[in-house]
């Protein structure tokens, strides 16, 4: 059971072949068996798992079920579920039990969903390896020397390894669609606005976005279609129809417009992965697409934007942890200001730290205009270079990553680890819609073929993803693990 798609499961539970007790009882065993090795889960809540699957069970007893009844989900360890310790990998909030349920979280509870745990991430979302957890790295299932990406590592590798047939991530610069191509899985960044953020443990709030990962593009659709939508409580998400994601999946690609970037393909980039994406452009002009070279002149200016507009949103987000209202507190504070110093000192780990000096060194008074403000523009203008080339293109096609999955330990140097999203972090900036979808084997290692699209085109980002997932079969090979 554990090696199928959620379209599957749910088919096999809508035929009465298994129940979601028994899906559910059957994940909860190899996440006993397997987890230790990967370190996926922060936290396993096993008891309401099978409480979820027990009312899913009966819900469809009574013919109410609907297409997402009973299939269990893990989350991200950021977003904020009731009754449940939410940590956003930080020792900080070791010991935050969630008063409520992020809207996504909500509304996938009430498509009948069943929560199996919360997944591991590097602390506050700010990495690309998954090492910044306070609860300890999150080894690679395709081989436990490797990373499995991150922020969302603990997502895709839990994914990955088959402890649960698809779990949420979020993305900020990248990190859903990196650790979905360094697992092998499939992993979709919404446009901003389009899932709301109310409940989602804040990293830089005008990049943030949340976003399904799983084995297939038509999982990732299928979530969506519960997960999307307007949210009074989030002021940034956007009121537009939400279009039902599954409908054009299986539409042909004859004609598509391809647009493979330049800058995509050069200095930094892989061999192995070049070629691998290479091999996935030529299978879509096998299926009709036409495929053209384009510029974003931008590019070499989103990391420098990024690592000053991030840091600064975040020291102002993670200014809210100072031992007062919850979250860790430092043992007998002398006075009101040695609480804070020593509450923060205690619960933040390194990069966090870093990105709070940063930030509140770029938004600090002298600096405000030479870093933030310049960002600013220079993000406009990288957004500027996407709206130009889809006045060109339907879709625009590259890696996802330089590299296949690193060593752990092996990016010691910060700079070396923000250089991981090279080819993500400009979508966040420009706030459109980007997946990651598995096209390649290098050295028994996926890698991952990124496909962008313009403002609120997730449909048919999927639908293009989709239709090369009928033609190939990468998504569906799966890590080697020992049973
Ligand atoms: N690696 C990037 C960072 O560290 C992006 C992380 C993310 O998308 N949350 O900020």
């Amino acid at each position: 059971m554990h090696d199928k798609t959620l379209a599957e499961l749910a088919r096999g539970l809508a035929a009465g072949d298994f129940s979601s007790r028994e899906l559910t009882t059957s994940l909860l065993a190899r996440i006993k068996r397997h987890d230790p090795a990967i370190n996926s889960f922060i936290t396993v809540t096993e008891e309401q798992a099978l409480e979820d699957a027990d009312a899913a069970d009966a819900l469809r007893h009574r013919g109410e079920a609907g297409v997402l009844g009973g299939l269990p989900l893990a989350y991200k360890d950021i977003f904020c579920t009731e009754g449940v310790r939410t940590s956003a990998g930080s020792k900080m909030l070791d010991n935050f039990i969630a008063p409520y349920n992020a809207t996504v979280v909500e509304k996938l509870r009430h498509a009948g969903t069943v929560s199996l745990g919360k997944t591991n991430m590097d602390e506050f979302a700010m990495g690309s390896s998954n090492e910044n957890s306070y609860y300890g790295p999150v080894k690679n299932p395709w081989n436990p020397t490797l990373v499995p990406g991150g922020s969302s590592g603990g997502s895709a590798a839990a994914v990955a390894a088959g402890l649960a047939p698809a779990a949420l991530g979020t993305d900020t610069g990248g990190s859903i669609r990196q650790p979905a191509a360094f697992c092998g899985i499939t992993g979709l960044k919404p446009t901003y606005g389009r899932i709301s953020r109310y409940g989602m443990i804040a990293y830089a709030s005008s990049l943030d976005q949340a976003g399904p990962m799983a084995r297939t593009a038509e999982d990732c659709a299928m979530l969506m279609n519960a997960m999307a939508g307007h949210d009074a409580r989030d002021s940034t998400s956007v009121a537009r129809n939400v279009p039902d994601y599954t409908q054009d999946l299986d539409k042909p690609l004859n004609g598509l417009k391809i647009g493979l970037p330049v800058e995509y393909f050069g200095e930094g980039l892989a061999p192995e992965v070049e070629s691998a994406v290479r091999e996935a452009v030529k299978v879509y002009e096998s299926l009709g697409a036409q495929v053209i070279d384009v510029s974003l002149p931008h590019t070499r200016l989103a990391i420098p934007a990024y690592y000053v507009i991030a840091p600064a949103e975040a020291s102002s987000n993670l200014s809210r942890y100072d031992g007062v209202r919850f979250g860790h507190r430092c043992e007998d504070p002398a006075d009101l200001e040695d609480l804070y110093k020593r509450t923060r000192a205690e619960g933040f780990g390194d990069e966090v730290k870093r990105r709070i000096l940063i930030g509140t060194h770029t938004l600090s008074e002298g600096f405000f205009d030479a870093y933030y403000r310049k960002a600013q523009q220079v993000r406009r203008l990288i957004r500027q270079d996407f709206l130009d080339a889809f006045t060109r293109v339907d879709v625009l096609m590259g890696p996802a990553a330089p590299t296949t999955a690193f060593e752990l330990g092996a990016k010691a140097d910060p700079v070396q680890m923000y250089l991981q999203d090279i080819y993500t972090i400009a979508i966040n900036l420009a706030g459109i819609p980007g997946i990651s979808v598995p096209a390649g084997l290098a050295d028994n290692r996926p890698v991952g073929l990124q496909i962008l699209g313009p403002h609120f085109g997730e449909a048919h980002l999927l639908n293009v993803a989709h239709v090369y997932q009928q033609a190939t079969d990468w998504h569906q090979r799966r890590p080697e693990i020992k049973e």
